[in-house]
């Protein structure tokens, strides 16, 4: 009984690493958020294996379901709809329980492609520690997340979609000094990838200049440690 934790590529098919497609042939079942996404790389791998959803909106029966699937002998892999399951995504909570009733169960990392890491390092800032952010919440304690960045010592690193990209930098611009260097990057390893790099004001300039219809996709902001912080 094994659950391998599969990530898949961010944007380009070829990022798919030989280990992660030949552990989708052989799993008997594949648990994805959006079947419709995962069903898109199995199709053009050639690998016809069923597949159940599994996001946040899952009920404990569809875990129940899952963990009768384990016990009754299946290897099942774990993917979320791009790269590394379980970074900003509910594949965690799944895991937890699946391991508190089956503390047996091996869970098995097939590594690849992750947006932060591949953000953080073509960021140039330090990356010997880091932290990262997840998504700005949307709502509550939005000004408190921006005005905790300006002390951090440390390199920055977080997820926006391109629904609140223009809200999120503007944000940064009235927290942020002129000094402090941010990398905004944008689709990465896709078609329209594009690295932003300079302060914020410098970096909404260079966005706002896009033609509307073009400003699309999904974004990593990297944001250089506070100086005067770090000393
Ligand atoms: N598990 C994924 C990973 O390991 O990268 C992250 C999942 S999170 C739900 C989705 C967010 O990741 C997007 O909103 C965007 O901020 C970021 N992201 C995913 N693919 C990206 C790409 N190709 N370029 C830039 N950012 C990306």
């Amino acid at each position: 009984m094994t659950l391998y934790i599969i990530a898949t590529p961010i944007g380009n098919l070829g990022d798919l690493s030989s280990r992660a497609l030949k552990t989708l042939e052989e799993v008997d079942l594949v648990l994805c958020e959006d079947t419709r996404v995962t069903k898109k790389i199995l199709t053009s791998f050639q690998i016809p294996k069923p597949t159940i959803s599994y996001h946040q909106h899952s009920k404990l029966t569809k875990s129940r379901y899952i963990l009768e699937e384990i016990k009754n002998g299946k290897n099942l892999a774990l993917v979320s709809d791009a790269g590394t399951p379980c970074i900003s995504d509910p594949g965690a909570k799944l895991i937890d329980y699946l391991l508190e009733n089956l503390p047996d169960l091996k869970v098995i990392s097939i590594p690849g492609p992750s947006a932060l890491i591949s953000a953080l390092s073509v960021s140039g800032f330090s990356a010997d520690k880091f932290i990262f952010l997840g998504f700005p919440p949307i709502k509550k304690k939005r000004n408190k997340f921006f005005h905790e960045i300006t002390d951090i010592e440390k390199t920055v690193v977080f997820y926006e979609s391109i629904h609140r990209i223009i809200k999120t930098l503007e944000n940064l611009k009235n927290v942020l000094d002129s000094e402090r260097r941010v990398v905004v990057c944008r689709e990465l390893t896709k078609k329209f990838e594009t690295i932003y790099r300079g302060n914020i004001e410098e970096i909404i300039e260079q966005i706002n200049s896009l033609p509307k219809e073009e400003l699309k996709g999904e974004f990593v902001i990297v944001i250089e440690g506070n100086p005067r912080r770090a000393g």
